[in-house]
């Protein structure tokens, strides 16, 4: 399905993606459009306008990123679903103010937007809001597109100013309240706060639209997911890799057969392995690539012919929080510990995972 997904370039050096699961949101309203009977012109001018929102939506997820990168955090990507857009930053800032800059900063560009359209309509003097305007929503023309796409980005604001999680409003609570109180205090309150409005909507979603029951369970997981993540972090806070170092493993040669992996792995508890090449580290194997290497090859195909050759070394007095967002943003799973050639020991996904359930039994007591 990735072949769907289109790419939009990057400005600013950020990759902008359309989810190929946008095109099923221009599908149905091909469909819609068409079973009730409307022209070809309306359903060109509605396309034009779910294009026009959604450049709307990118510019503001583009405020976050350009907000973010202010304090050095990176955008790896913005990409577009049909239920909006999505900026992954690197990591989202713990100081309160940097996150309230960041979180205000994408609504703040709808804002924007739609008193920019504002100034436009009032100088052609089409600017007439009357509750007409929301009633005749669904049926755009050359005579009220720019009223409803200004229309839609104060709605775009409100909504993400609901102080829940996932929304921009929910960081905004949270980032107030931490001025105040500790980070994890504050989600907490944030997240109930999210888990309030969650109920409301399924109330809601039950008497008018089913659409906000699905947000509904959408904010419920969300916020649940982002007080585990707030949780989790803090359980690391002030440790260090040498507090988890591993020194008992095992270390692969690349030219060593397949069949001396397996052996290791069925041999003890290590499920990724680094490769060396003798002198130094040259990449690493999981238990997964294993597998997969016995059902492409044979047991006798070297190990560096199906190991990863990405290496990254993390140093003994590295953040743990840091190195497990390293391995997240880069996807690997193990890390040489030491200065390069100087091998201290290793930290791995496992490892790492076990220090976190462990200090999380210690907070529970
Ligand atoms: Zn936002």
């Amino acid at each position: 399905m990735k072949q769907f997904s289109i790419s939009l370039g990057k400005p600013f050096g950020i990759p902008i993606n359309i989810h190929w699961t946008f095109w099923i949101l221009i599908v149905w309203i091909i469909y819609t459009n068409a079973s009730q009977g409307q022209g070809g012109a309306e359903t060109l001018w509605y396309i034009l306008f779910i294009f026009a929102i959604f450049a709307c939506v990118i510019l503001h997820e583009l405020g976050h990123a350009l907000a973010a990168r202010r304090y050095g955090i990176q955008t790896r990507s913005i990409t577009i679903l049909p239920i909006g857009g999505v900026a992954s930053l690197e990591k989202i800032p713990e100081n309160p103010k940097q996150e309230l800059v960041v979180a205000i900063a994408g609504p703040l560009v709808n804002i924007i937007i739609a008193a920019g359209l504002w100034v436009l309509l009032s100088i052609v003097g089409k600017l007439n809001l009357g509750l007409g305007h929301v009633q005749e929503m669904t049926h755009i023309h050359g005579g009220n597109f720019l009223i409803t796409l200004l229309l839609v980005n104060i709605m775009l604001v409100l909504f993400n100013l609901i102080p829940a999680f996932p929304m921009d409003g929910g960081r905004v609570l949270r980032a107030l309240l931490a001025m105040n109180m500790n980070r994890v205090k504050a989600t907490e309150w944030a997240v109930n706060a999210g888990k309030f409005f969650a109920i409301v909507f399924v109330f809601l979603g039950f008497s008018s639209n089913p659409f906000l029951i699905f947000i509904a369970l959408f904010i419920f997981l969300s916020a649940h997911a982002e007080l585990e993540h707030v949780r989790s972090d803090s359980y690391l806070n002030n440790y260090h890799i040498k507090d988890a170092l591993m020194k008992d493993f095992t270390l692969l040669n690349e030219k060593s057969p397949l069949s001396d992996a397996i052996k290791v792995l069925l041999n003890g508890q290590e499920k990724q392995f680094l490769v060396t090449n003798g002198s130094d580290i040259t990449g690493y194997l999981t238990k997964n690539d294993i597998i997969k290497g016995l059902t492409t090859h044979n047991e006798q195909v070297p190990v560096g012919k199906i190991a990863k050759p990405q290496v990254i070394w993390a140093g003994a007095d590295d953040e743990i929080k840091e190195v497990r967002m390293r391995m997240m943003r880069e996807g690997i799973v193990i890390m040489p510990v030491g200065r390069k050639g100087q091998l201290e020991g290793i930290v791995d996904v496992d490892n790492i995972n076990e220090f976190l359930l462990i200090q999380s039994a210690i907070h529970q007591r």
